[in-house]
């Protein structure tokens, strides 16, 4: 097992991980401030500080119905 594989949702109340849900799909948080800023913001996640800066956060695509205002081109996920 490659632990370094491993990720998580990390918005609250999800249990998304890709141990317990292997086949879900996983959306890297972009490492640039704005946007993860505002990603969060839509996560409702105000403890936004206690991440670092340079972690890897991800966002599991049962939310992505939630977050279509997201227009960074590279994700424009419309699932369900
Ligand atoms: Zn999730």
């Amino acid at each position: 097992m490659n632990s370094s594989y491993y990720k998580y949702c990390i918005v609250p109340q999800c249990k998304s991980t890709t141990i317990k849900t292997p086949n879900k799909l996983f959306i890297y948080v972009p490492n640039n401030e704005q946007i993860r800023k505002k990603w969060l913001k839509l996560a409702r996640r105000d403890d936004v500080h206690s991440l670092s800066r340079n972690s890897r956060i991800y966002f599991c695509a049962d939310h992505f119905d939630i977050s279509i205002t997201i227009t960074d081109s590279s994700v424009l996920y419309h699932q369900k």
